[in-house]
């Protein structure tokens, strides 16, 4: 299956194809991702049998509503390497994301599926003004998440400088930036304001700072906060989106020339906006559960695989590819903590390790400025409390701490609590999540 190799500095044909082109070039591609998925992913595979569909029943676009959704729960049933479509042996590299509970979901890439990544995250950088010659400095997080190296890729591929600074030490970065003077900035939008205010402490003005612009991700973010980081840095900024299931950042990228919603790389990546409770495929525009079907992957392809982001799908504008609209929201209660995935199972998983503990607790958010901050308040059981004394409490929370901070990845502050101090729902569902972070603006 021939791909469209990057041109750096120019935009490729099919940025510009017609309608018919795109849409011919993904029924092509789409044929051969679900022939691919269906012969070497056994579980989706009986996934089709059951449902009795076959590849050879794609025979138009519209098709692919009869085929067999895939979520997060597949891979987890399936961890770590059961849905890789080719022999271990052939993947290059791992990343991971999380799951509902204390194991990832882990993803891996073929040589060409990285060299597709690099291409589109380069097709990206490109969209959002950045020029082969020029500095990117890399502040999206490296290790197995997928920003930090899959924007880095793409940035040498560009033909542009990275600067691998990976997320913390807002100092550093902020020196760095004013001695190495890079044009681009990648990073959370959250994390960008942090660093706007170290430079403000500095006494940096936006006009003396080098970047020109910056391609923020990995959290929703609005009108306000975009307006907000323009003025603090001084830059344009640019919506960057992805997903680790369906690559990893740079699924989507806005144009720095329109700025009107991430536009997604459909020659790569086939979108369905669903309604998230019956299933069914919504028209362009509607507001939905947005789908992806991978259309080039080799070793992690995905079929309809459920994002759970809510958003819509929006006309072609600066590039011949449909845009998203702002994510509003999620279909399921997985909560995003700088930049980092949360889901509450992962939070509980850890405080029902620990037998003195009660399986009764509370998540609340707030946000400290620009950063997020994350309280678990958990209770004993009545078993151990009034036992225990105040070291020994304390002493249990820092444990606890230490447990969410080194397996799912997120400092948090735990507040352990007298026996049923933590009031109980007398009617449905008790609420776990207290979510008091201002909306994205
Ligand atoms: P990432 O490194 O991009 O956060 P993950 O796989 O960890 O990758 O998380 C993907 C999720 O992050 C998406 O499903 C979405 O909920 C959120 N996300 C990523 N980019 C954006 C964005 N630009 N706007 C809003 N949400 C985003």
């Amino acid at each position: 299956m021939p791909l469209t190799p990057t041109d750096p500095g120019r935009l490729e044909p099919i940025e510009t194809a017609s309608r018919d082109e795109i849409a011919a070039l993904q029924l092509q591609r789409l044929q051969w991702s679900l022939r691919h998925t269906y012969e070497h992913v056994a579980p989706y595979r009986a996934k089709c049998q059951a449902q009795g569909v076959h590849p050879d029943d794609l025979r138009q676009l519209g098709d692919l509503a009869r085929f067999p959704f895939m979520t997060k729960l597949d891979l987890r049933d399936h961890y770590p390497f059961g849905l890789l479509a080719v022999p271990r042996e052939q993947v290059v590299r791992l990343h991971a994301s999380s799951g509902t509970t204390g194991k990832s979901i882990v993803v891996g890439y073929t040589r060409r599926d990285i060299d597709t990544w690099a291409d589109l995250m380069a097709r990206s950088l490109r969209a959002a003004g950045v020029r082969p010659g020029q500095m990117v400095h890399n502040a999206y997080g490296y290790g197995m998440f997928t920003g930090g190296l899959g924007a880095h890729y793409g940035i040498e591929r560009l033909g542009c400088t990275v600067v691998p600074m990976s997320g913390g030490q807002t100092e550093k970065q902020v020196q760095q930036i004013l001695d190495f003077r890079p044009e681009a900035i990648m990073v959370t939008p959250s994390y960008s304001l942090v660093i706007a205010e170290e430079f403000e402490r500095l006494g940096v003005t936006p006009q003396d700072i080098s970047l020109k612009v910056g391609i923020f991700g990995a959290e929703p973010w609005g009108e306000g906060m975009r307006a907000e980081i323009e003025r603090k840095l001084g830059l344009d900024a640019i919506d960057i989106y992805g997903l680790t299931e369906v690559m990893g950042p740079g699924v989507a990228c806005e144009c720095l020339e329109s700025k009107d919603g991430p536009v997604i790389w459909e020659d790569h990546f086939y979108p369905e906006i669903i309604d998230p409770d019956t299933g069914e495929v919504l028209p362009d525009g509607a507001q939905g559960e947005l789908v992806f079907t991978s259309l080039s992957k080799e070793a992690f392809p995905v079929i309809r695989y459920r994002t759970r982001d809510l958003t819509r799908l929006l006309p072609p504008t600066s590039r011949a590819f449909r845009r998203i609209g702002k994510i509003t929201g999620r279909s399921d209660d997985m909560l995003i903590v700088r930049g980092v995935n949360l889901f509450p199972t992962q939070v509980e998983e850890q405080i029902l390790r620990d037998p003195r503990l009660s399986g009764n607790y509370q998540i609340h958010l707030t946000r400290d400025g620009h950063l997020d901050n994350v309280e678990i308040r958990c209770e004993l059981q009545p078993s151990v409390s009034g036992q225990l004394g105040d070291s020994e409490v304390q002493q249990l929370a820092r444990e606890l701490q230490h447990h969410i901070k080194t397996i799912v990845g997120i400092s948090t502050q735990v507040t352990v609590l007298p026996a049923n101090a933590i009031p109980r729902t007398l009617t449905g569902k008790a609420r776990r999540v207290f979510d008091e972070r201002p909306k994205a603006r």
